[in-house]
């Protein structure tokens, strides 16, 4: 099929189903699966039997996986015995919605300026819907496509607990993918936007123990080590007053960018919004003034976060002069490509060591950082495939953040690249009161997905 006919019978196929659509997703937002909250288990099953129901009509044959936590859910188009497998995921599961600014209650979807308006409906539901519109339009008009195996979680936003057991245990039931799909990002300003870089995570406590009991800060004090003075030193050397990194062996381990990188790079940050990012962080003191330099730090570096500490005294106004014997950091840090958790928690606790011989690192785990080579053949077709369904170029992007589900994937389909393509809008409102998703937008998700997926049907990379 030519591009024209090709355009001509997606816009008969949206111009029939989109009510069919609107409707569906309405059901989906009615459903307050709400992973973090214990009261809302029962309506995680409910999510992924109703979309078992709408898949089954398309096609598919569906089943709800249990797991020590929430369920999670595969579902299987096989359409010619000879094509690549793609694994398509998505996550069912919402943030709570407690705000107290929702103009209408986020779990009574509404239909409003061709927009509908409820928690989930742009995370990660109307994305995930759409997904399913442009393989049943593939489907319908018998067209090219890879087989298909769909896998949604419904333990995103509690940070993918028993993501990676379930593919040890269920991974039998899919088929080595060519590729993976994702749909839970958003555009960068106007511009479509395909995220091949998301940061890893590592926990960790920092704890340096001096002696069995507090002592008076009269008559001990100045002799006996106070472990929280020298902790705060120790950490000091971890990072800047910039705000950056400064372990040496870390440091040394990150991948430098490559020229295509840069390239990118330089293409968002001359449509970088400074006054929309400090209105998202209300308006918190910045180390940087630089939109180039943002994006690097935000993407391409590595962080040192000191959250907290244990064995502190916190109580307000109150000043005790005794010495602490044993204190305790909470810290985070995200990891960059470069950066495997095992091998940060050894070199950091190396380079403490040498400041402190007593100081202990814990592990309290750690995801590693996701990367799709910007050359990778399946990138390419995402970008056609954007530039034909949204009508405008893609810019290339990395996230500061993580999909807890991403690196599991990655270990287990260590072949497969993942291809992030965002249908969401910044003004959507992820996470945030008034959440809606413009049915616009799930129009063009459709025709950008439904051409990505033709494009790739016999692609193997
Ligand atoms: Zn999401």
């Amino acid at each position: 099929m030519d591009l024209t006919a090709f355009h001509q019978a997606l816009d008969t196929y949206l111009r029939q189903q989109m009510p069919n659509y609107t409707l569906q997703l309405m059901e989906l937002v009615s459903i307050p699966s709400i992973s973090s909250s214990p009261a809302h288990g029962r309506d995680m099953t409910r999510i992924l039997e109703n979309m078992r129901d709408i898949v089954t009509r398309y096609g598919f044959r569906a089943r709800i996986v249990r797991t020590p936590g929430h369920p999670a859910f595969i579902a299987t188009l096989e359409t010619a015995a000879d094509r690549p497998w793609v694994v398509i995921y998505n996550h069912m599961d919402v943030q709570p919605a407690q705000e107290p600014q929702w103009n209408t209650d986020p779990f009574i979807p509404v239909l409003k300026n061709e927009a509908i308006y409820g928690r989930g409906s742009t995370d990660d539901k109307g994305p995930a819907l759409a997904i399913i519109h442009a393989i049943n339009f593939l489907r319908t008009q018998n067209l090219p496509m890879p087989n298909i195996q769909i896998v949604y979680e419904t333990e995103e936003e509690i940070g993918s607990p028993h993501f990676g057991a379930f593919l040890d245990e269920h991974g039998d039931a899919l088929q080595a993918p060519a590729s993976i799909l994702v749909s839970d990002t958003i555009f960068e300003g106007d511009h479509p936007a395909i995220t091949y870089q998301l940061r890893g995570m590592q926990r960790l406590e920092i704890e340096l123990k001096t002696g069995s009991k507090d002592l008076h800060s009269g008559l001990f004090g100045g002799v006996a080590r106070n472990p929280l003075n020298d902790l705060l030193h120790a950490l000091s050397r971890c990072v800047s007053d910039d705000g950056q990194l400064t372990v040496p062996s870390l440091l040394e381990d990150v991948w430098p960018l490559s020229p295509e990188e840069q390239q990118e790079l330089d293409k968002v940050a001359e449509i970088f919004s400074l006054s929309k990012f400090d209105q998202d962080s209300e308006q918190a003191a910045r180390y940087s003034d630089d939109s180039r330099d943002i994006l690097m730090r935000t993407w391409h570096r590595p962080t040192f976060e000191v959250h907290g500490f244990e064995g502190i005294q916190s109580t307000p106004g109150m000043i005790k002069s005794a010495l602490p014997y044993q204190v305790k950091a909470k810290v985070t840090m995200r990891l960059v490509p470069g950066l495997e958790p095992a091998n940060v928690v050894h070199k950091l606790q190396a380079f403490l060591r040498q400041i402190d011989p007593g100081i202990q690192v814990i592990d309290r785990g750690g995801s590693r950082p996701v990367v799709t080579a910007l050359d990778n053949p399946f990138m390419e077709k995402a970008r056609e495939a954007c530039t034909f369904g949204f009508e405008r170029e893609p810019v290339f992007v990395g996230s500061g953040g993580s999909i807890g589900a991403l690196p599991e994937f990655q270990r287990v389909f260590p072949q497969a690249p993942i291809v992030l393509i965002a249908q969401s809008l910044m003004s959507d409102g992820y996470h945030a009161p008034n959440e809606h998703f413009r049915l616009e937008q799930a129009r063009r998700g459709i025709k950008t997905i439904a051409h990505y997926l033709t494009s790739i049907a016999d692609f193997r990379g």
